[in-house]
């Protein structure tokens, strides 16, 4: 609307702003707090508008300028970044004090659209990407982003019909003591696309959480592993991943209740793995969560240890079954002071945390032989065996054992 009324010659700014932080505000100090919120952020986005910009709210935490362009500004970057400080200036409503952030999308008339309806859209979609990439930040509209995001598009609908069609795999990596005998096998999702080949979990794992897939995605790979584990040797475990989107969609105790009902696994038999990211939105619930899984007698281990934004106060909120020590570090081992001081260091807090520890990312005999004589009793990686399919298990039961007679 606004944009029709504006003046039709020279180039038009259209901003849309959206607010980070505003859900969880409304969720913690209530609706009341939020509504007064969306006020104070109204008046500050009019104090940095001039005369002939316009400004309408979009619904729920959005709002969108035009700018026409009179201040000299005639790309609207100037105008987000001083929205954006606005916005993101602390608030102190009713004795709370209140941090949120704002990222703004830029689309330009007329090169990104004629009509106020496709400019809105453009605008919206690199606000969205500069919420990706950096909170707080704003970008412009481009054509490689919009093929970018249908590029995504594409490949969640390709996700989701690999998934209903069964071209997705769960292949597993062992886990072994400084003995050389498995004591695990980590569950790592594959998918093989017909055209493109293999593509990795980091790439298809980040877009099963933004699409809701996930939910689907972990039941699946849950009650797969779970059987494929209940015919092995009984004291081989299953670690299987669980990332932090599964805590707060789905009912995932219940899944866990009924893959082990459904397979038959003993609930002692099932790790589960989670990032310290689980930790980083609804903690109460997370450990809530944790909790009941602990009852049900499955373990808990953290993953990627020392990666995440590193509070370590959780380890006292949650009694963790096992840590695992991020590659990371592994892959120094042997190269910088640093990556042993570390390692050593983890090792220390878990042994006084009475606290488990895997190694992961062990590529190299060096690396075991270093791991193990600082106290290390678990290790993963490439050194003993790839993740594999699972008609690869009973071989890869046997070459853990050589490669640790080879590496003593
Ligand atoms: P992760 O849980 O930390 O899994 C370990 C990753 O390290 C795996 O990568 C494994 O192949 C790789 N790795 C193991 N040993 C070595 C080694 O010696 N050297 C090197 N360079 N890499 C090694 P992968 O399979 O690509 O999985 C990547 C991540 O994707 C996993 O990290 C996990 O966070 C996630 N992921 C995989 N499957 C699932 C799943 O079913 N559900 C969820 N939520 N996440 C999954
Ligand atoms: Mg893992
Ligand atoms: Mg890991």
């Amino acid at each position: 609307k606004a944009l029709k009324n504006s003046a039709p010659t020279g180039r038009i700014a259209l901003l849309c702003l959206d607010l980070d932080g505003f859900k969880a505000v409304n969720d913690s100090l209530g609706h009341p707090i939020g509504d007064q919120l969306l006020k104070i952020v109204a008046q500050r986005l009019r104090k940095c508008l001039t005369k002939t910009d316009l400004a309408a709210r979009l619904g729920g935490d959005e709002f969108a300028v035009v700018q026409c362009g009179s201040d000299g500004d005639h790309d609207g970057g100037l105008l987000a970044s001083r929205i954006i400080e606005a916005v993101s200036a602390p608030y102190v409503i009713e004795g709370k004090q209140i941090i949120i952030n704002g990222s703004i999308g830029i689309a330009l008339a007329p090169q990104d659209g004629e009509d106020a309806e496709v400019l809105l859209q453009n605008a919206d979609m690199a606000m969205y990407c500069a919420k990706i990439d950096r909170r707080g930040s704003y970008q412009y509209f481009s054509l490689a982003m919009r093929m970018r995001i249908e590029a995504k598009r594409s490949l969640e609908l390709e996700l989701r019909r690999a998934l209903t069609e069964g071209r997705l795999d769960v292949h597993y990596q062992p886990v072994v003591d400084s003995n050389g005998n498995v004591r695990s096998f980590e569950a790592l999702t594959r998918w093989f696309h017909p055209q493109s080949g293999e593509i990795p979990p980091a790439k298809y794992i980040p877009i099963a959480e933004e699409s809701g897939l996930i939910t689907a995605l972990g039941e699946w790979t849950l009650r797969t592993a779970c059987a494929a584990a209940a015919t092995w040797p009984r004291d081989i475990k299953i670690a299987i991943n669980l990332s932090p989107r599964q805590f707060t969609t789905g009912n995932i105790v219940q899944t866990v209740i009924s893959a082990l009902a459904n397979t038959g696994l003993a609930a002692d038999r099932l790790e589960i793995e989670i990032t310290e990211t689980v930790f980083l939105e609804n903690n109460a619930n997370t450990i809530s969560i944790l909790r009941q899984l602990h009852e049900l007698g499955v373990r808990i281990i953290m993953d990627d240890f020392g990666t995440g934004y590193s509070s370590l106060s959780y380890l006292r909120s949650f009694p963790f079954d096992k840590l695992k020590i991020d590659r990371s570090f592994v892959e120094g081992l042997g190269n910088t002071e640093e990556s042993l001081a570390i390692v050593r260091a983890i090792l220390m807090l878990a042994k006084s945390l009475q606290i488990g520890v895997v190694a992961e990312g062990v590529e190299t005999a060096n690396q075991f032989r270093i791991l193990r004589s600082e106290g290390c009793e678990a290790f993963q990686g490439f050194f003993f065996s790839r993740p594999e399919s699972v008609d690869k298990i009973s071989s890869m039961l046997a070459r853990c054992n050589r490669q640790i007679a080879q590496a003593a």
